[in-house]
């Protein structure tokens, strides 16, 4: 008898492992708790996979052989605790995909710039003409591109809790970009659980594969002592040289291995501190794909960038208006901040992930000439930032915001939306932000 596969939760990565599983031939079976989207409903019924919303029938669901379960549903929910306790395994979507190809894995991890990365080695390798697909959390996913495609490379942004469900999944070459505070609530707010799920990456490596990682990081570093790399390693870095395989100095984007290869920081499309450690690790894995110099040099110098990511918005009577709605954690607004050349008027606030704001509390005075405060709540940010003298404009809606940013900005300011927090308590999603701010700024 064929084995069974449930999987937990109907979306992107859902549909795209029931279709795989079926594929290859498992008694499969779809269950989400919450409605399935229309077009993923039509995906399942075309390829006659049963499935059910609303609901977790547990009989049809406790009898599987193997679990994948959508990286949204945390640890913690009812269904999945009845199936740990019943021992049946619990897998990604990507462990599963992983398991049916044997393209070669780019996979990218890290607090912040996973989507910038990732969506730059895929523009390089693309412009290189290779056979190459783009998965994990932007796109189609692995599993679907896996039973439809035949791609030679797949470049894939894993967020730790796709790494939470990953057991033998092995990543060709690896890229961690960093690690800071994020998420703490799906980790029992223990900083550690949250390292050990992105440290993931490294298990399964082998001495054929490679591991690129920022070396300035004092989490990695201090973790790498523990963990080891079997792998070839590329570290990276804004303040040395020595034994690094990527850096930058006086003003030159350097690459040592397998080949030199040199460019003016001033030609990379993108900028911002964050940037050159994006474009460093982008870099250092197209090289290991074999791109050369004069393609990987062209896709540095005309990637454009990533919607909702330092995204300009408009420039309204003087004032520039920059969307950086992805901002989601302290240290994403942080890198925001810094890359700021002009009195800012920083948005902030949402549905706060357990954040410390100490980090950012430096370069609010340096860099702000006001704040406004977006949320649901504003409290905890009035608690923080209303000692710093600075004006301060409470709002519950994108429309109040950005009339409160109108009224305070004068030429020559910049009005940030790196708010730090997550969207979930006023918009569908960070997008419906961003897309909510850039609306209202082009009406203005
Ligand atoms: P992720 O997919 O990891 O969330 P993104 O590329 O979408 O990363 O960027 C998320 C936010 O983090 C953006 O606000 C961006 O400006 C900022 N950011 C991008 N790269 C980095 C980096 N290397 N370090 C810190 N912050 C970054």
């Amino acid at each position: 008898m064929a084995k069974r596969i449930v999987i937990l939760g109907a979306a992107e990565s859902g549909v795209g492992a029931a279709i795989l599983a079926q594929k290859e031939g498992f008694d499969v079976f779809v269950s989400d708790k919450g409605s399935i989207k229309e077009h993923y409903k039509q995906m399942l019924n075309e390829k006659n996979i049963s499935w059910e919303e609303l609901k977790h029938t547990e009989p049809l669901i406790l009898n599987a052989d193997e679990i994948i379960k959508s990286p949204g549903i945390p640890e913690d929910s009812p269904i999945v605790v009845k199936l740990r306790n019943k021992n049946i395994p619990v897998i990604s979507e990507i462990e599963f995909a992983g398991r049916y190809t044997n393209a070669k894995m780019i996979c990218i991890t890290g607090s912040n710039g996973k989507t910038t990365t990732t969506s730059l080695i895929y523009h390089i390798l693309k412009e290189a003409g290779y056979n190459v697909g783009l998965a994990g959390n932007i796109g189609q996913s692995l599993a679907l591109q896996v039973a439809e495609q035949n791609y030679d490379y797949y470049v894939i942004e894993l967020s730790s809790f796709q790494l939470d469900n990953m057991y033998r999944f092995r990543a060709n070459i690896a890229i961690l970009l960093n690690i800071t505070p994020d998420h703490l609530d799906r980790y029992d707010n223990k900083m550690q659980n949250y390292i050990d799920a992105k440290m993931r990456i490294l298990q399964n490596q082998t001495e054929e594969d490679a591991f690129i990682y920022w070396a300035d990081d004092p989490i990695i570093k201090q973790e790498l002592k523990k963990y080891g790399i079997k792998a070839h390693a590329c570290p990276f870095s804004l303040v040395s040289k020595e034994g690094m395989i990527g850096y930058i100095a006086d003003g030159h984007y350097t690459l040592e291995t397998p080949t030199p290869f040199n460019m003016e920081q001033e030609n990379l499309s993108l900028h911002g501190r964050h940037n050159m450690y994006n474009s460093l690790a982008a870099g250092i894995s197209a090289k290991l794909a074999g791109i050369r110099n004069d393609i990987l040099r062209q896709g540095l110098a005309d990637f454009e960038g990533v919607e909702h990511r330092l995204e300009k918005a408009g420039r309204v009577r003087g004032v520039e208006y920059i969307n950086d709605s992805k901002a989601t954690n302290v240290d994403a607004c942080w890198y925001a901040l810094e890359s700021m050349t002009s009195p800012t008027i920083l948005i902030i606030g949402g549905k706060d992930k357990g954040n410390d704001y100490t980090a950012i509390a430096g370069l609010v005075k340096e860099k702000c000439k006001a704040l406004v405060f977006l949320g649901a709540d504003n409290s905890k940010l009035h608690a923080f930032f209303d000692s710093f003298g600075l004006p301060v404009a409470d709002t519950h809606s994108m429309k109040e915001c950005i009339d409160a940013c109108y009224r305070i900005a004068e030429p020559g300011d910049t009005v940030l939306l790196s708010p730090c927090c997550a969207s979930f308590d006023l918009f569908k999603n960070m997008e419906d932000r961003g897309e909510q701010f850039k609306s209202l700024v082009r009406a203005l």
